[in-house]
């Protein structure tokens, strides 16, 4: 059963009998997990209509590059094949989606569509829900609670979210059963953009070739699962004690999955919770409070990827400290290429770009660095989320939007007065020193970059 908060009409119109029912797939990619996908299907067996499920590429997407689009369409090919076994259609076309699911909708009576909280997300559902004489229904299919459900305001801090999210836990963290479709809808001869042969597909697409796929991170929920099954076998009962050192790995790497909606955060915390000990405390924190606590802050906050989108507090203690003397100055091109004073900021640079994931206590460190190292706070924001965005493959997501505003303060509290940052926490090498074996880290980046340039 899926819960009633996770539904909502973006229209007012009434269901059309037409030929089909029709999911538009976008923030959830899966065909399993995925409460858009159930909705429809049960919606196609309530009319008794096929369902055919609809994805729409555009070249257009913001910051998103051939690292990016490499991974969505292994994680596309997947899919299709999974839909398949279940007598689904999937098609695609290479047009941005709201003008293709507007076509699509003249033989549609009703259209599914998955949530998504990102700026653009947001805009595509409004047009087409403007756009089509049929209704569109948003169905909730990435967060564990429904966002609205935890809260109707801005939330400050993991503190402050936590017991609102931690009342419903046991109410939304449930399986979610596949229903079998009734009419399949595989015969039906519907144009559809080729992806089986991925080169090809990616060929054609005019973006932004520049950046390099990552070929030891492929897309796609068979190789979620692996990490997922390898994470709860080896590391997770080291997570609680061992997820901060970057010279040890002892994280799940299943963020790029969860952006690119290839895996449910359902499914992945049903599975952690079946292990004892502290291990799963400690993830579940990250995957259900900072995850959930991310998608508030975009939610509600119209500025979320902004330096203006910060708590007044911040702004202003940064403001006050602007003309403070900086001992290092930066430019962005200097930053991208790595090429800093600090050997630890440059190794973790350069493992984002090199593979496409930092370390993730490492990324703490190069935000807050990159405040340091900028004239400006403003600009200091837009390189970090530029970078972030550019090359991280789970960039682009709430998670960034609140990680970048968490090294300026979001989240945080005020911490005592100094130079540059104000009240803003600050980190520095020594503690990387303490805590880590941080040259081992640098030694592993540069290994790893070079064993992903061999290939
Ligand atoms: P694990 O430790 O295995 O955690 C499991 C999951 O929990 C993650 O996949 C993620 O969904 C969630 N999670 C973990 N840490 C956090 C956190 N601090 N906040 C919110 N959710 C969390 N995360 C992104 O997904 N995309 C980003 O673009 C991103 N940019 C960041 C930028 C900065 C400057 C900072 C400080 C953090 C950023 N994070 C981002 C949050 C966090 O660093 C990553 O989610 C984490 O490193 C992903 O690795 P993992 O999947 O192996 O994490």
């Amino acid at each position: 059963m899926i819960e009633k908060d996770r539904i909502r009409p973006l229209n007012a119109k009434k269901i059309i009998n037409r030929k089909y029912v029709i999911y538009w797939m976008q923030a959830s990619p899966r065909a399993s997990y995925n409460h858009a996908l159930e909705y429809a299907v049960s919606e196609a067996n309530k009319s008794d209509k096929p369902l055919i499920v609809f994805f729409g590429i555009t070249d257009h997407f913001p910051s998103a590059n051939l690292r990016h689009y490499t991974f969505m369409l292994e994680g596309l090919q997947e899919v299709k094949d999974s839909l398949e076994e279940r007598g689904i259609k999937l098609v695609v076309r290479y047009n941005s989606p709201e003008f293709e699911i507007a076509e699509l909708a003249r033989e549609g009576g009703l259209i599914v569509v998955d949530r998504g909280y990102t700026r653009i997300q947001r805009y595509w559902r409004r047009c087409v829900a403007g756009l089509i004489d049929c209704p569109i229904i948003q169905v909730e299919s990435d967060a564990i609670v429904p966002v609205e459900t935890v809260s109707l305001k801005e939330e400050y801090t993991a503190a402050s979210i936590r017991p609102k999210i931690q009342r419903f836990l046991r109410d939304y963290l449930r399986p979610l059963r596949p229903i079998k479709l009734k009419r399949e809808s595989l015969r039906y001869r519907l144009e559809t953009f080729d992806i089986s042969n991925l080169d090809r597909a990616l060929k054609r697409l005019q973006i932004d070739h520049s950046v390099a796929p990552i070929a030891d991170l492929k897309g796609g929920l068979s190789h979620a699962e692996t990490l997922l099954d390898e994470f709860i076998v080896n590391k997770l009962k080291y997570y609680d004690s061992l997820r901060n050192d970057p010279s040890r790995d002892f994280v799940s790497h299943l963020s790029p999955y969860l952006h690119f909606g290839q895996i449910s955060p359902i499914q992945v915390a049903l599975e952690v919770m079946t292990k004892r000990g502290t291990g799963p405390d400690a993830f579940l924190e990250e995957l259900i409070i900072r995850r959930e606590l991310s998608l508030n802050f975009v939610n509600y906050n119209v500025d979320y990827d902004r330096f203006e989108g910060l708590p007044e507090w911040c702004r202003a203690t940064l403001k006050k400290h602007e003309s403070d003397k900086r001992e290092y100055l930066y430019t962005l091109a200097q930053l991208e290429k790595g090429e800093t004073h600090d050997s630890y900021w440059n190794a973790a640079q350069k493992e984002m770009v090199g593979t496409g994931k930092m370390a993730g206590y490492m990324r703490m460190y190069w935000g807050k660095k990159i405040i340091e190292w900028v004239e400006r706070p403003e600009e200091a924001y837009r390189y970090a989320l530029y970078l972030n965005d550019k090359y991280e493959l789970d960039g682009r997501d709430p998670n960034g939007y609140a990680g970048v505003a968490w090294c300026f303060g979001k989240h945080d509290r005020p911490w005592s007065e100094r130079p540059v940052f104000g009240n803003i926490r600050y980190m520095n090498a020594d503690g990387l020193k303490r805590k880590f074996d941080i040259e081992k880290y640098v030694r592993q980046v540069n290994d790893r970059c070079r064993a992903a340039e061999a290939r």
